[in-house]
């Protein structure tokens, strides 16, 4: 299973899973320009009919913002969940949403595309939030921004990936000292807001253990974070799981190995 990170935070979340001829874009945050550009970069040249479908998490601009336009630019299917598909909820490129061919699915069922699985768990954010999981058979990634709290649900599935991208959005002494106003800073560090490094930790810490050898951390704010702090405090409790920082916006490519390779001694 290969993972092409493509943008990680406010300014844009885009991210291709690809495994055996299997393609899926999770989160539409960034236009199919810079999508193309950024697969370009990491050597993948993707026309329209190789993406098999497009996932997004929730209807914030930098997730889902740009679905429609992605959708009708590589002819792929865009999957709706019930929280990106109710009244009042529009993309902003909703005329391209309408004409694209939209799946609708619940969240907790499973759903197939090709050889891949995607799981999703409600998660609790200020808009209809999932966590997802993509699974090829052999190997599974996580995918977790953009939550206020963890959950038993969330740990339950990220405990059955090999690697996950995970939020550690602000660091809670920066965000209170921040310039940001109350309201703001209420919202992002309360329950239905943003994961704080150390709540990141805490998760981490839940995981040790679980089949989760890799986690990659994402969605850092740029004002209230640093990657050196996100690192050294969710490394301090992720014991025997690798941590690394994603950078925001270059792209990056990433493979998905079977459990703790380097514990089992095994050539990957
Ligand atoms: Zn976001
Ligand atoms: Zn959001």
């Amino acid at each position: 299973m290969r993972v092409f990170v493509l943008g990680s935070g406010s300014s844009g979340n885009a991210l291709v899973v690809e495994s055996a001829g299997t393609r899926v874009l999770i989160e539409a945050g960034i236009g199919p320009k810079l999508v193309a550009a950024r697969l370009a970069e990491l050597g993948l040249d993707l026309g329209a009919g190789e993406l098999h479908g497009i996932f997004a998490s929730h209807q914030h601009g930098d997730h889902f913002g740009h679905a429609g336009k992605l959708a009708v630019a590589f002819s792929a299917p865009l999957f709706l969940h019930p929280g990106l598909d109710a009244p009042g909820v529009e993309a902003p490129d909703v005329l391209d949403v309408r004409r694209c061919e939209v799946r609708r699915y619940e969240i907790g069922r499973a759903v197939r595309v090709g050889g891949l699985t995607i799981t999703t768990v409600q998660v609790p954010h200020d808009a209809a939030q999932i966590a997802l999981r993509v699974d090829d058979g052999t190997h599974a990634l996580g995918i977790a921004t953009d939550v206020g709290r963890v959950t038993p649900g969330l740990v339950a599935l990220l405990g059955e990936c090999d690697a996950a991208l995970v939020e550690a959005n602000h660091c809670s002494e920066m965000l209170a000292f921040s310039e940001y106003p109350d309201v703001v800073k209420r919202r992002i560090g309360g329950g239905w807001g943003h994961l704080s490094n150390a709540q990141t930790a805490e998760l981490a810490a839940r995981l040790v253990g679980s089949r989760l050898a890799r986690l990659w951390l994402g969605h850092l704010s740029r004002s209230n974070n640093t990657p050196a702090r996100a690192l050294e405090t969710v490394a301090a409790r992720a014991r025997r799981i690798d941590v690394e920082v994603l950078p925001p916006s270059s792209p990056l490519e990433l493979a998905v190995h079977t459990t703790k390779p380097h514990q089992l001694g095994l050539p990957f």
